[in-house]
């Protein structure tokens, strides 16, 4: 089965968003086999956005990210990884359509509150990253 990793960045736990996220994901159906609160490390925030080290808002994602702790997930089901994107929205929220998160909950893409995988190959991938063996069930 597919799995994907979702994140709730810093600004979304501050700003009491995590259990509407967790709701609109249950609510759809998908099944949660992960979950914990982190103080993500500099490192682990380099290694999970390394495609992006060459762009001009680089170091500020990695500060951003690193600026508060965050809601790690997993999630399981059929197609998750394309539908939770959908959920989520666009990744600038000014772009992305109501009902979606960002289109819901964010302005700028700076802060938009959440993180999906991109395909099921990075799912596992960051599955890896963001817990350990034991903390998925
Ligand atoms: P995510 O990977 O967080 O789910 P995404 O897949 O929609 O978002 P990516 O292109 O992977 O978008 O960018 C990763 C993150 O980097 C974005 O979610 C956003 O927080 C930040 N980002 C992307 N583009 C910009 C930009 N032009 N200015 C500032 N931050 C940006
Ligand atoms: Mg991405």
């Amino acid at each position: 089965v597919e799995e994907t990793y979702i994140m709730v960045k810093p600004d979304g736990v501050q700003r009491g968003l995590v259990g509407e996220i967790i709701s609109r994901f249950e609510k759809k159906g998908f099944k949660l086999i992960g979950l914990k609160m982190y103080q993500c490390p500099k490192e682990l925030a380099e290694e999970h956005y390394k495609d992006l080290n060459s762009k001009s808002f680089y170091q500020k994602l990695i500060d951003y990210i690193t600026s508060g702790p965050v809601v790690c997930m997993a999630w399981e089901g059929v197609g998750v990884v394309a539908s939770a994107r959908k959920l989520i929205g666009a990744t600038d929220p000014l772009q992305a359509e109501p009902g979606t998160i960002r289109g819901d909950f964010a302005v700028q893409t700076g802060r938009n509150v959440i993180h999906g995988s991109d395909s099921p190959d990075n799912g596992k991938r960051e599955i890896g990253l963001w817990f350990k063996e034991g903390e998925i069930c």
